[in-house]
């Protein structure tokens, strides 16, 4: 049977919407499919420049979402590790892109993928809300279309050349790929997260910075989203579990009052009242990641595919990046410029190494924090990363450590992540002494990978390509093409 659509994509969230706008915006048939009907709440809320100035413009958006009137976000302000000052980050210490490029935005996930997914359907995708995907449709040979029930409770069936499940952490499709999660062991925590109705801020020009501080029982964000509202989430270990159980709303609190650089900040300020943002949530922040990310007929993007810990807010920036890889992947394959094999190992190559830069990122950051006698944080030392773990993650890099892993074995995977948090942490200390443009932060081998491929996204929307040429994800590979939007053999 002639497939009605090129793709069909399972979820609208940013992941979903940006793979949907890729293809759709190559003039081919796409359908997308989202159980809800936005705008809807979602967490994560803190963006990286790298999806605001290169995804969003590479989709064609990001006027939109920069006349929307998001909190603007110059970079981070952290409590965390030796000193026990507060410490700045600043996007614009990469001195690779023009200053305006190097923000970021705190939104409102409910209008901020509201806009992508418009987006996605006036580029041309034919986007049904309230549909929900029950099932995936496949034969021996490949993935072949979704079942799905409509709006007015009908089942229905659409057949596509090529699916993308992006419906985040819940997927219930996420099976029809490679076998069932891997969790770390690593990053086994718990979130507890609601809103104040205000807030103070912090002093000019970090304002719009995300604030995260580390205290006993693990550490805090606090994301100014508006003058009268602002994100305060609490990640933990999972022994909490039974009071933020037993009374999340008052769990909450307790970890409000527990860290002073945020009870300060939020001092006299009431809960927020406004739906969404009347609730507390609780959300277990596991990272995963699965085995594979694509067979025949379909692929996984964003939460689908993987999660790493909240804290450097890098979710949204895996999700839409997965979401372009995989999009250039079907792009290629139905213009017949890369074979369909070739293409989708490409994306599942790069969107690996991306995983792993911000894996062993946040591995060394966990370990910078010197706050051995709780719980907590002695329990995120690297020394103890057991052996399994370093294997399975070594499993998931692939190819691209191999030379570490092989060459180094797991103990010594472990040396390297301390030597990480040690540069790091040297890099805080030379802060205070520095102008921006010479953070010593990018200097940290951790930091400059960690920056390296949002870096080439920007330089993709803002020039067509990357400035520099970027170091091959494996021999022969392929590079994008000018608009960003598909694969081509290297010149
Ligand atoms: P989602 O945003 O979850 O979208 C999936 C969509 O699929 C949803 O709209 C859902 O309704 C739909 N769906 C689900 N099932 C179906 C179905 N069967 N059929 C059709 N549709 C379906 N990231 C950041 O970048 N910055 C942060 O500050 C940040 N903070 C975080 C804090 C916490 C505590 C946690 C847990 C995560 C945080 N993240 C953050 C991560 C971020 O939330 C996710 O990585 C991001 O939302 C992933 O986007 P996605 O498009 O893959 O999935």
């Amino acid at each position: 049977m002639n497939p009605e659509y090129d793709l069909i994509v399972v979820g609208g969230g940013p992941a979903g919407s940006t793979a949907a706008a890729a293809v759709a915006l190559r003039g081919h048939r796409v359908l997308l499919l989202e159980r809800e009907t936005f705008p809807r709440y979602q967490i994560g809320e803190s963006l990286l420049p790298a999806t605001v100035h290169g995804l969003c413009g590479i989709l064609g958006v990001a006027d939109e979402v920069a006349a929307a009137g998001f909190t603007l976000k110059r970079g981070g302000t952290l409590r965390w590790g030796r000193d026990p000052k507060p410490w700045q980050f600043s996007f614009a210490m990469t001195p690779r892109l023009p200053e305006p490029t190097a923000t970021a935005f705190q939104v409102e996930r409910s209008r901020f993928d509201e806009i992508l997914l418009r987006n996605a359907a006036r580029v041309g995708a034919e986007v049904r809300e309230g549909s929900p995907v029950r099932r995936i449709v496949a034969d021996d040979e490949r993935v072949r279309g979704v079942e799905y029930t409509d709006r007015d409770g009908n089942s229905r069936t659409a057949y596509g050349r090529h699916v993308i499940d992006a419906s985040g952490n819940t997927s219930r499709v996420h099976s029809g790929v490679g076998g069932a999660r891997v969790y770390s062991d690593f990053f086994r925590n718990l979130a507890v997260f609601g809103y104040f109705a205000g807030g103070r801020r912090l002093p000019e020009p970090n304002r719009g910075n995300i604030f995260c501080a580390a205290f006993d029982a693990g550490w805090l964000w606090y994301i100014p989203l508006r003058d009268d509202l602002t994100s305060v989430g609490a990640v933990i270990s999972p022994e909490h579990h039974p009071a933020v159980q037993r009374d999340p709303r008052a769990a909450w609190q307790d970890m409000v009052r527990a860290c002073p650089e945020v009870a300060e900040l939020v001092d006299g300020v009431p809960a927020a009242t406004e739906p969404p943002y009347d609730r507390v949530r609780v959300r277990k922040d596991w990272s995963y990641w699965k085995t594979s990310f694509w067979t025949p007929g379909m692929a996984l993007v964003g939460d689908a595919a993987c999660f790493v810990d909240p804290v450097l807010s890098s979710g949204v920036h895996l999700a839409t990046y997965g979401a372009l890889l995989a999009a250039r992947a079907v792009n290629s394959a139905l213009d017949g410029s890369v074979p369909e094999g070739r293409g989708f190992a490409e994306f599942e190559t790069r969107y690996r190494h991306e995983y792993r830069v911000f894996y062993d990122f946040l591995i060394a950051f966990y370990d910078m924090e010197r706050n051995d006698e709780s719980y907590f944080w002695s329990a995120k030392k690297v020394t103890n990363v057991d052996s399994t773990e370093v294997a399975a993650f070594a499993e998931l890099a692939g190819g691209l450590v191999s030379g570490d892993t092989a060459v180094l074995g797991p103990e010594r995977f472990g040396d390297r992540w301390s030597a990480a948090a040690a540069e790091l942490d040297g890099a805080v200390g030379r802060l205070a002494t520095s102008d921006d443009r010479t953070n010593p932060l990018l200097s940290t081998r951790v930091v400059g990978e960690t920056f390296r491929t949002g870096n080439d996204l920007q330089e993709q929307a803002l020039y067509g390509g990357p400035l520099d040429e970027t170091a091959p994800a494996a021999p022969g590979h392929l590079v994008a093409s000018a608009d960003g939007l598909g694969w081509e053999r290297q010149r």
